[in-house]
């Protein structure tokens, strides 16, 4: 008799929090942040920002840390890649890339994705630093599976610049396609404004690469130095006259007591050649970003569209974390669609990203 007592309160109880929620949830309700726009049908869209996986099978050069391949993330991210460990081993690192490619073909909205490799640390002889490298994707496989499907791939090189023969590399990308440069300083161990890498930034000038950094806190890898994720580091780039991405708009982390996010607004004015990609700003980490995004007029003219694959295939991101922006209806539809990237694009689509940030990348990375 207690029990059924007991349960029949928790029951009540229940039942008020999620009326009570529900009444909130009506009266909170804004709406989309801008009027949702149809997809563009002129223009291509471009994903700027996807990564591959790779654990070494096939003999791709892939490289994976046993600390993080014992990480509880390193399951996560291979299933938000569709993968498994098995399939890899078996298959070969390939894989992933024909995966991607697949549904890549099966998407309406996305035309084309930029992959990433991931240059390592280097040591202090300008070598690879395999010890304290977590993840390591290699120019030569990422530039070598792009050309197998060159329909729907653009090769987005990683090159550490502290690698004593870095510019030659630079060079080598270039030719092999690299339509930018990846960095996520915190892991690789780059200091963006160390004046050291002068020489590496006025020959990515020369060669018209943008640099695609990470800034903000890095938090997808076992550790990370995150004073090098200070958007105002990358003054230096900025100022030598080179394109700048500054990938998720520094949204999470702070430098100097001063949120990352409030530290780049200021560098917009003041270099036209910087820009962000809106990647990972729908995931539940960094809710409150995309509205905040949206609105500022300093970032009109610089969101750039990214996806952060395989980011945004996993448990972080879902339509149903924005019930005070979209109906049940929405988060329903969005959160059935099957292609990755469709439902990527309909969730910022529904929350008003526009079109021209859809479309954008290709003229900012010179490609069609
Ligand atoms: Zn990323």
């Amino acid at each position: 008799m207690n029990i059924l007592k007991r349960i029949s309160k928790v029951f009540v109880v229940l039942l008020l929090i999620i009326s009570i929620l529900l009444v909130a949830r009506e009266l909170a309700f804004t709406g989309s942040i801008l009027p949702p726009s149809p997809l563009p049908t002129q223009a291509k869209i471009i994903d700027i920002h996807a990564h591959i996986a790779g654990i070494g099978a096939g003999g791709s050069g892939c490289y994976v840390s046993p600390t993080l391949q014992e990480n509880f993330r390193f399951n996560q991210y291979l299933a938000g890649f569709g993968l498994t460990r098995q399939e890899l081993e078996q298959h070969g690192d390939s894989i992933a890339v024909d995966k991607i490619a697949t549904r890549l073909r099966d998407s309406r909205a996305v035309q084309g994705v930029v992959l990433l490799a991931l240059d390592g640390a280097v040591d202090t002889q300008g070598e690879l630093d395999l010890p304290r490298t977590e993840i390591y994707i290699p120019n030569e496989y990422v530039a070598a599976q792009v050309k197998r499907y060159p329909d729907l791939f653009y090769f987005g090189a990683s090159i550490n610049p502290y690698r004593k023969d870095a510019l030659t590399h630079l060079e080598q990308a270039k030719n092999a396609g690299a339509v930018l440069v990846k960095w996520i300083p915190n892991i690789q161990h780059i200091d963006p404004a160390d004046p050291k890498l002068t020489a590496f930034y006025q020959k990515m000038r020369e060669l018209k690469l943008p640099l695609l950094s990470h800034t903000g806190q890095e938090r997808s890898f076992s550790s990370a130095n995150d004073t090098y994720g200070d958007p105002k580091r990358l003054e230096l780039p900025l100022s030598l006259g080179v394109t700048v991405i500054a990938a998720h708009i520094a949204t999470t982390g702070k430098n100097q007591g001063e949120d990352n996010y409030q530290r780049i607004l200021p560098l917009l004015p003041q270099y036209p050649n910087l820009y962000v990609d809106i990647s990972s700003l729908t995931q539940i980490n960094k809710l409150g970003f995309m509205d905040k995004a949206l609105r500022e007029p300093r970032l009109q003219g610089r969101l750039l569209y990214g996806s952060d694959f395989p980011l945004s295939n996993m448990i972080l991101t879902s339509a149903w974390y924005f019930p005070l922006n979209l109906t049940k209806e929405d988060m329903r539809r969005i959160n059935n669609i099957p292609n990755h990237w469709d439902r990527d694009v309909a969730l910022k689509q529904a929350l008003g990203v526009p079109p021209e940030v859809l479309t954008r990348s290709a003229a900012v990375l010179g490609v069609n």
